[in-house]
């Protein structure tokens, strides 16, 4: 981009505002060019990058739009060329659940996509893994840092002598007693858990540690029968379990050479595997942003939204959240739902959460960061709009609640309930069967996960540069009119599918930077 030409971008022609695209802002003064929106127009105020610009004069009480709806509604009259920043927006009230458009609205009919591939895991539940991993499943905080040191010992002392084994992790989580293990939300925390050790990145391998006295006891936590195939047992067997209150441990170092050795004989299953060549519908793509800015929902989100639509039709999964940034989108979604029955699931699933925030006495409206702010997104609704275009424009399929595993049988366009907060979200995808996560950032982050790789797609060009070796692809190129919404779908189903196949390393796999997992409790704790 031409750093000297003022760059206004406007996300429909019924829009009264435009952002800035130009690096460091526009000055006050400055006239718009013919050929962008607002052209001819005097700047009367200094407006930063990402923030956004009246197109005309709007008067007090009237909406302010951009993505063709009210983000707010003007507190004062607002002259044309003027900042429109957050404290000149009052925010629109939710709209209510009620008299929603239900499975309204025909998705594009689009064809096939047929012949892409990739190199994954197929594990004996038929799932597909993008990498292969053992990892260690964890019954209660307690045993965290044993399991720590464990995993260090394995690292050094096992994992050479098993190359075609990528990495060990233990799952580890704040929780096993503390909940109110029966209370009836507690099943999130719980399934969230169990479904995170099936993740198909862990081969049907289950390995668990125990302390012994937890309330969440390893055959609540993975009860028979409930999971399909476990390191060729029998589904009614237990899984091997270490247990560090068990009498035969002596002293710390029996414990830890007791985990280490338990994971002998799953290294050596995962170590005889071998990479194969399935059709790209194997994918089940988790995708989320964090860190937004106002780019976000002008070049990553649709550039993964194009990208969305183009894995749907190759017959993959696609998963997206965060309630709270589709709140303001409600309607869009229930008319976008395959079936009465998908779009009751989205009202179902959203007036939880509702509830869950009024409980808290706070509303949507906390979502919204300071860092989003700076950024020019001025409140919940601006970065809803935003956000929900990740999701392309397929018809959802299907909605799972928090913590929820898809079944084979559910493809395509999935709504995952789950909070927007990065690690809660990653942590649920990965519980409902994640095998990759495709993350956007304007104002930057450098979220990983150990569980799964992680493609960072950046908003912007500056913080591409600045974070060359952080970002796996750059959606600037969108601002700049370097590459077009769909070229960049292209491009990124493209980078998933050498990721998936372990042909390429994200950033965060090469750094290996792994954020911790956060289970979603809305139980009590005692
Ligand atoms: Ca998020």
């Amino acid at each position: 981009m031409n750093r000297g030409t003022p760059v206004t971008l406007r996300m429909h022609p019924d829009d009264n505002v435009a952002i800035v695209a130009n690096e460091g802002g526009l000055p006050a003064g400055c006239v718009l060019p013919p050929g962008r929106p607002g052209a001819g127009l005097t700047l009367r105020d200094s407006v930063p990058q990402g923030h956004k610009i009246s197109l005309e004069p709007i008067a007090a009480g009237a909406p302010i739009r951009r993505y063709q709806v009210p983000i707010g509604y003007a507190r004062e009259a607002i002259p044309a060329g003027s900042w429109v920043h957050e404290k000149l927006l009052r925010m629109p009230e939710a709209r209510a659940l009620d008299a929603l458009p239900m499975a309204s609205v025909q998705a594009p009919v689009a064809s096939p996509l047929e012949g892409y591939s990739f190199e994954g895991y197929r594990n004996p539940d038929g799932s597909v893994g993008t990498r292969n991993i053992l990892a260690i499943t964890t019954t209660v905080q307690c045993v965290a840092g044993v399991v720590s040191l464990a995993v260090q010992r394995i690292r050094s002392e096992l994992l050479p002598r098993y190359p075609h084994v990528d990495d060990v992790v233990g799952l580890e989580h704040s929780y096993g007693c503390g909940v109110a293990i029966d209370a009836p939300d507690a099943v999130i925390p719980i399934r969230t858990l169990r479904h995170i050790s099936l993740n198909p990145n862990f081969g049907g391998e289950l390995m668990v540690v125990s302390l012994g006295c937890e309330k969440l006891q390893p055959q609540r936590l993975l009860p028979p029968g409930s999971f399909p195939i476990v390191d060729g047992r029998a589904p009614d067997q237990a899984p091997h379990t270490v247990c560090l209150q068990d009498a035969q441990h002596v002293g710390f170092m029996s414990m830890l050479d007791d985990i280490v050795q338990s994971a002998r004989p799953h290294l050596e299953r995962l170590n005889a595997r071998r990479r194969e060549t399935v059709p790209a519908s194997e994918l089940v793509v988790g995708v989320q942003c964090g860190g937004s800015d106002a780019f976000s929902g002008v070049t990553a989100n649709p550039a993964v939204g194009a990208m969305a639509d183009l894995l749907v039709r190759a017959g993959a999964t696609v998963m997206f959240s965060e309630n709270t940034e589709v709140r303001d989108a409600v309607e869009q979604l229930t008319g976008r739902a395959s079936s009465q029955a998908v779009a009751q699931a989205i009202v179902r699933e959203l007036d939880w959460y509702d509830r869950y925030l009024e409980r808290g006495r706070v509303d949507r409206s906390a979502n919204t960061t300071p860092g989003n702010k700076a950024g020019g997104l001025s409140n919940i609704v601006e970065k809803a709009m935003g956000s929900i275009v990740k999701s392309g424009s397929a018809s959802i399929d299907h909605v799972l609640s928090p913590g929820e595993k898809l079944r084979r049988d559910q493809r395509g366009l999935v709504f995952a309930a789950t909070p927007a907060s990065d690690f809660i979200c990653g942590t649920l995808q990965l519980a409902a069967g994640m095998n990759l996560h495709v993350f956007t950032t304007g104002r930057g982050t450098p979220y990983g996960l150990a569980e799964c790789p992680v493609i960072k797609v950046a908003t912007r060009s500056e913080l591409a540069r600045r974070w060359h070796d952080l970002m796996d692809f750059n959606a600037g190129q969108i601002a700049d009119g370097e590459l077009d919404i769909e070229a960049a779908g292209w491009a990124l189903f493209h980078l998933l599918l050498d990721v998936a196949s372990g042909r390429k390393k994200t950033w965060a796999e090469t750094w290996k930077l792994h954020n911790a997992l956060v289970l979603f409790n809305p139980a009590p704790i005692t």
